[in-house]
């Protein structure tokens, strides 16, 4: 855990969270500032930076959180299609520098993104 990140709180459940799925390696919880009628964030509780620190020692957890990420969507009722967006780094727009991804759905969305 990396004390001063607010994703490894929420995952030791020191700051709370609305959950929507937890399991020994992910958490998915609702969005604070929505963007979507859904809008759940996927991150895994080991701390991993961004997509940018994606490595063969760590990228099972992609696999398992896209797994989560399509039990989710199925659940939520997502069936006429969802987003999934990872922002890295400055330019992507990453603002919680703890690797997330964004399960949008809900309504329809615009492409590209601004
Ligand atoms: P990013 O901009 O890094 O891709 O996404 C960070 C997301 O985390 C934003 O959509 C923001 O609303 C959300 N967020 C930031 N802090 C918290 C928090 O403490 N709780 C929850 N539930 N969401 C948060
Ligand atoms: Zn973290």
């Amino acid at each position: 855990m990396k004390m001063d990140c607010v994703f490894c709180k929420i995952a030791a459940g020191e700051i709370p969270s609305n959950k929507a799925y937890e399991d020994e390696k992910v958490l998915a919880f609702y969005d604070l500032d929505p963007q979507a009628p859904v809008h759940i964030l996927i991150i895994p509780k080991e701390h991993i930076g961004s997509c940018a620190d994606i490595t063969p020692e760590n990228s099972a957890i992609v696999a398992h959180i896209f797994e989560v990420a399509a039990k989710l969507a199925e659940e939520k009722g997502l069936s006429e299609g969802f987003r999934i967006v990872s922002n890295a780094g400055k330019d992507g727009g990453q603002t919680v520098p703890h690797l997330h991804f964004h399960l949008l759905g809900g309504r329809s969305m615009e492409w590209p993104p601004g």
